[in-house]
């Protein structure tokens, strides 16, 4: 069934849902908007359950990508409620995906309660999915819920803009401390959620750690001086689509300044991060762009030890970055593996004494 518009329906406002409204309005980021909006969903519909997340439209498998839930805790008398950050991936039958494709409602209950997968708009270029779970049958006409939506999806985007850079649509300089502390918490949760597995204990504390990369156009310079601005613009926005191509949906990825870029990866061992590096760096380098040629990016990066102040891997990144540049540029290059073969010396340097760009 498609979501039908409000003014269809008999749906008269209460209190509870335009203090809802308001509440949605009173967030200043993507993410604690999302946070109201399940909130007051959970409120206003009385839900055992509630999450937000993406249409998987890239994947063979169809699936519900689920990145943030809900579960209030009704026996709390403070109001706590669970949040689980944790990213999970659910199957959707065919029928279900080109239903949501096509912003219809889709049933999809088991056993006793009842659960509606909603199309709730965008998230920048994928769809926005909620997943609502109630023991009663859901009638989302008679909340308004069409309205609400209406009105979440214009305020997601004009947060949502507000963070990213305009040429290339990347996130912008201003966001990186938010963003990048909400995705070290994430990793805490996980790491405590997998904490009463000893292997998974194992795995969490091993090699599997977050990565920060810096990238910077070659030469970019000359770019601007022998084809002007206007094509030096177009080189930016090129890389910052190759960036997109080459990482998950869930690493973080920045244009930092004019022609460089820093892109903070999920856990992944340290073989995958060279390997997906060398990929965004080779498919720079083999693209003849129009009019310019071929142009290079070089790369360093470092990893998030446990307990490493953000500041101090930016410029253990930015050191291998500078060899890179050092040594014939187009290339990669690890900040750990340099100090293991003695080509940088580990700097202990105080965080406060750092020049950031
Ligand atoms: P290197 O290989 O050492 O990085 O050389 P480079 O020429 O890229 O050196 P540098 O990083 O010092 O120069 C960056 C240049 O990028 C300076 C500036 O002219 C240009 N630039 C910075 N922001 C923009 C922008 O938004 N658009 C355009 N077209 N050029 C920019
Ligand atoms: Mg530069
Ligand atoms: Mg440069």
């Amino acid at each position: 069934m498609p979501i039908k518009p409000d003014a269809n329906s008999s749906f008269t406002p209460d209190s509870r849902y335009l203090e809802l409204l308001v509440e949605l309005s009173q967030a200043s980021e993507p993410e604690l908007l999302n946070e109201s909006l399940l909130l007051g969903l959970a409120r206003l519909m009385k839900l055992s359950s509630v999450s937000l997340g993406l249409l998987n439209e890239d994947s063979q498998n169809c699936s519900y990508e689920q990145l943030l839930q809900l579960n209030p805790n009704e026996d709390d008398e403070a109001g706590n409620c669970n949040w689980n950050h944790i990213p999970q991936t659910f199957p959707l039958t065919g029928e279900q995906f080109n239903g949501l494709k096509n912003g219809q409602v889709q049933e999809n209950s088991k056993g006793s309660g009842h659960r509606l997968l909603v199309p709730a708009g965008h998230h920048d270029i994928d769809r926005a999915i909620l997943c609502l779970v109630s023991p009663q049958a859901l009638n989302i006409e008679e909340v308004g819920l069409a309205t609400v939506l209406r009105i979440y999806q214009n305020l997601y985007r004009n947060l949502n803009q507000g963070q990213r850079d305009k040429l290339t649509g990347l996130l912008n300089r201003q966001t990186f401390d938010s963003k990048l502390n909400r995705m070290l918490e994430r990793q805490q949760q996980l790491a405590a959620a997998y904490s009463e597995s000893e292997s998974d204990r194992r795995r969490l504390s091993g090699q599997n750690l977050p990565w920060l990369a810096i990238i910077d156009i070659d030469h970019f310079k000359r770019v601007n001086d022998r084809f002007g601005h206007v094509f030096g613009d177009e080189v930016i926005l090129t890389i910052g689509q190759h960036i997109r191509s080459c990482f998950r949906k869930s690493d973080l990825l920045f244009r930092f300044g004019g022609e460089e870029f820093v892109v903070v990866l999920e856990p992944i061992p340290a073989e995958n991060v060279v390997v997906a590096l060398e990929r965004l760096r080779a498919l720079v380098a083999r693209q003849q762009l129009q009019n310019v040629g071929q142009v290079t990016v070089s790369i360093g990066y470092a990893a998030f030890t446990p307990n490493a102040f953000p500041p101090k891997i930016i410029d253990c990144a930015d050191q291998a970055l500078y060899y890179a540049k050092e040594h014939g540029r187009n290339q990669v290059a690890s900040y750990e593996d340099l100090i293991a073969r003695g080509e940088l010396v580990e700097s202990h340097q105080d965080v406060g004494d750092i020049d950031l760009f």
